[in-house]
C-alpha cells in the first residue's frame, strides 16, 4: 500500500469510528429521552393506583366501627390514646397517631416521588418510628436521623446518626436537600436559634417541614415565670414544652429568612368519609424553603 492509499485508509477508519460514535450517542439520547418519559409514565400510573385505592376504599362495605391506616393499610378499630385520651387516635397495628397519618399523605402526595428517584440528604429531628421507617425504604434518600438524646431512641430500636442539639447543628451550610422536624421546637430554648441552624443548614433549592403543637391563638404564649414542670403542664399542655405556640410561628420561621407556605389538611383533597377512616386531624405543617 502506498503512502496516499495508506492516508486514504486511516481517514476511512476515522469516518467509520465517527459515524459509529455519532451514532451511539444519538441512540444513548434517544433512550434517556424514553428514560424520562418512562419515569413519567410511572409517577402517572402511581397517581392513578393511590386514587384507585381510595375509590375501592369509599366503596368497601366498611362498618361504621372501623378505621383504615393509609400509612399501613390495615383496617382496624383505632384505639385511644393520650393523656387526656383522645377515642380512635392509634392504628393497633403500626401505631400512627392523627398527625402522623396526615403528614404521611402530606409526604406521599407531595414528595414521594422525590424520595423514590432523586439523591437526597435528609435531616430529621426526634424520629419518629413511623417516618425513622419510611424514609429508610427509599434507596435515594441520604439519610440522617438525629436527636440531642440518642440513647433514648437506642432503647428503643433506633439507630441515630449522631447526637445534634438543634441551636448548635454540627453539620455544614447547605447541606441538607430536606430536614423534617415534628414537634420539636417546643422543647428547644432558644427556637429562633433552632430556626436559624435549620435555615443554615438547607440547600437553596431544599425544603424544611416544621410541624409544632398549636394553641389555635394568634401569638405563642411563653414566660419566664411558667418555670417549673407543674407551671408548663397547666399553660403550655406538656411538662416538657418551653412554649404554646400560636399562629406567629410563622414569623418566627420567616424572621430568620424563610418563605414559609401553611399546608392544612383541606389541601389533601380527602373525602369526608376518608377524613372520618383514616381519622386524620387539622394539624398545620410549615412548608419553609428559602
Ligand atoms: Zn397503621
Amino acid at each position: 500500500m502506498g503512502f496516499k492509499d495508506k492516508v486514504l485508509s486511516s481517514s476511512n477508519q476515522f469516518n467509520y469510528y465517527k459515524d459509529n460514535y455519532e451514532k451511539l450517542l444519538n441512540e444513548n439520547k434517544q433512550l434517556k429521552q424514553k428514560q424520562n418519559q418512562l419515569i413519567e409514565e410511572n409517577e402517572q400510573l402511581i397517581k392513578e393506583f393511590e386514587l384507585n385505592k381510595q375509590i375501592i376504599i369509599n366503596k368497601e362495605n366498611l362498618s361504621t366501627e372501623s378505621n383504615y391506616c393509609p400509612y399501613c393499610g390495615r383496617i382496624s378499630n383505632f384505639e385511644p390514646y393520650g393523656v387526656v385520651k383522645r377515642e380512635k387516635a392509634m392504628c393497633p397495628y403500626c401505631k400512627s397517631l392523627e398527625r402522623h397519618r396526615l403528614i404521611y399523605l402530606f409526604f406521599e402526595r407531595n414528595y414521594s416521588s422525590i424520595f423514590k428517584n432523586k439523591d437526597i440528604k435528609l435531616l430529621h429531628f426526634a424520629p419518629e418510628r413511623i417516618f425513622y421507617n419510611y424514609f429508610t425504604q427509599f434507596d435515594h434518600v441520604d439519610y440522617y436521623p438525629v436527636d440531642i438524646d440518642p440513647e433514648t431512641y437506642a432503647k428503643r430500636g433506633l439507630k441515630l446518626k449522631m447526637k445534634v442539639n438543634m441551636e448548635e447543628v454540627p453539620y455544614g451550610d447547605e447541606e441538607f436537600d430536606f430536614i423534617y422536624n415534628s414537634h420539636v421546637l417546643e422543647h428547644v430554648p432558644n427556637d429562633f436559634k433552632a430556626m436559624g441552624e435549620l435555615y443554615r443548614v438547607l440547600k437553596q433549592d431544599g425544603v424544611c417541614i416544621t410541624v409544632v403543637p398549636l394553641s389555635g391563638n394568634e401569638e405563642t404564649l411563653e414566660k419566664e415565670e411558667y418555670n417549673t414542670p407543674e407551671l408548663r403542664e397547666k399553660h403550655y399542655g406538656n411538662k416538657d414544652h418551653l412554649r404554646f405556640y400560636g399562629l406567629d410561628v410563622k414569623q418566627r420561621l420567616e424572621s430568620v429568612g424563610f418563605k414559609v407556605k401553611v399546608s392544612k389538611l383541606e389541601d389533601l383533597n380527602l373525602t369526608e368519609k376518608e377524613i372520618e377512616l383514616f381519622n386524620v386531624k387539622e394539624s398545620l405543617i410549615f412548608v419553609c424553603t428559602k
